[in-house]
C-alpha cells in the first residue's frame, strides 16, 4: 500500500507493554471462575486442548456482545501466547503503528462521507493496540482471542504480534492484509452504529445454536463486505492500493474462513458451526463490498445463500 503521506489518526490508544491490569495476574494454567482453566501455552493449544479456556472466554465474550475475534473457532486457538512485553517496542513495530494510525484515519474518511450520504453522524472508534492482555468494557481478553471490536466501549482491540501469526502461521503477509483485518473490524464498529448489531443480537437471542451462528456467519460476512467498502474508496479516491494489495486481502479472508481454520485445528469441518464464514465466503464478501464500494451492496441478511 502506498500509505506513507496518509493522514494519521489520532484515535489510537497505545497500551502495549503495560502488562495485565492492576489486580489481575494471569499465569498459564490458572483458574478463573467456573473451574475452567486459561489456555496452555503454544505447544497446548496445538494439541487442542488448551483452547477450553479460550472457548469460555469467547462465549462469555458472545454473551456480552463482542465480536469475539477474527478467528474464533471451536478448536485451537490461534495467536501469541501470553507475554508480557518488558522491552521497548521494536522499530517494526513501531512501523506497524503508524501504518496502523494511517488505515483507521483512511477508515476514518471513508465512514464519515458514507455516513454523510445517509445524513447520520460516525462516530469515529478507537484502536487500542496492547501486548498480552487487556481489559476492555467487555472484559479481560487474552491477545490468544485476536483482534476484536467491544461495543461496549466502541473499541477495536489489537495485539501487533497478531500480524506476525497471519504472516507467517496463517500465510497471509502483507500490508494490506493487515489493512483489512482492521477494516474489519472497524466494520463491526460500522454495524454497531448502524444498529445492525444491536438487532442480529436480539434475533440470536430466541435461535437454536445452528440458526444463532447462521446469522453470526451473516454479520461477520457483512463487516468483509465493509472492509471492502473501505478497500473501494481507499483506491478510487486516494490510490492507496498498489498491485498484489487485493490479492494479500483475498488470502487474508480465505486464511481465516472458518472452514479452513477448522480443517488445520482438527482435520475436518463442521458447517453448522461456523461463526465467520468459509474461505469462499469470506473472500465474495470482500469483493462485493470492493467493487461495489456501497453499503446496499452488503446486505449479506436478506441474500439467500449468504
Ligand atoms: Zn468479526
Amino acid at each position: 500500500m502506498r500509505w506513507r503521506l496518509g493522514r494519521r489518526s489520532a484515535n489510537i490508544e497505545d497500551r502495549r507493554g503495560m502488562g495485565t491490569p492492576a489486580g489481575i495476574r494471569m499465569s498459564r494454567g490458572m483458574r478463573i471462575p467456573g473451574g475452567m482453566r486459561m489456555p496452555g501455552g503454544r505447544a497446548g493449544r496445538a494439541g487442542g486442548i488448551g483452547g477450553i479456556g479460550l472457548i469460555v472466554i469467547a462465549l462469555i465474550a458472545i454473551f456480552l456482545g463482542v465480536d469475539p475475534g477474527f478467528l474464533f473457532q471451536g478448536g485451537p486457538m490461534p495467536g501469541p501466547s501470553y507475554q508480557p512485553q518488558q522491552t521497548p517496542p521494536s522499530e517494526s513495530e513501531e512501523e506497524l503503528k503508524a501504518f496502523m494510525s494511517v488505515v483507521l484515519a483512511d477508515t476514518e474518511d471513508t465512514w464519515h462521507a458514507l455516513f454523510e450520504q445517509l445524513e447520520r453522524p460516525y462516530q469515529e472508534p478507537v484502536v487500542v493496540l496492547f501486548s498480552g492482555a487487556v481489559s476492555s468494557a467487555c472484559g479481560f481478553a487474552s491477545a490468544a482471542v485476536g483482534p476484536f471490536y467491544c461495543p461496549g466501549d466502541r473499541k477495536v482491540y489489537i495485539d501487533l504480534a497478531f500480524f506476525e501469526e497471519l504472516g507467517e502461521r496463517f500465510g497471509a503477509p502483507g500490508d494490506f492484509a493487515q489493512a483489512y483485518v482492521l477494516a474489519h473490524e472497524v466494520g463491526h464498529h460500522v454495524q454497531t452504529l448502524l444498529g445492525i448489531s444491536d438487532q442480529v443480537r436480539s434475533v440470536r437471542a430466541n435461535l437454536a445454536d445452528a440458526d444463532a451462528n447462521a446469522l453470526s456467519v451473516r454479520q461477520e460476512l457483512q463487516a468483509d463486505c465493509f472492509a471492502g467498502i473501505w478497500a473501494h474508496h481507499a483506491d478510487r479516491s486516494r490510490q492507496l492500493l498498489e498491485p498484489g494489495d487485493i490479492e494479500e486481502g483475498l488470502r487474508a479472508a480465505s486464511a481465516i474462513g472458518d472452514d479452513r481454520l477448522q480443517r488445520q485445528a482438527q482435520g475436518y469441518v463442521v458447517p453448522e458451526s461456523f461463526t465467520h464464514g468459509s474461505s469462499v465466503q469470506r473472500m465474495r464478501w470482500f469483493q462485493i463490498g470492493l467493487e461495489e464500494g456501497t453499503l446496499s451492496a452488503c446486505d449479506t441478511f436478506s441474500a439467500d445463500q449468504p
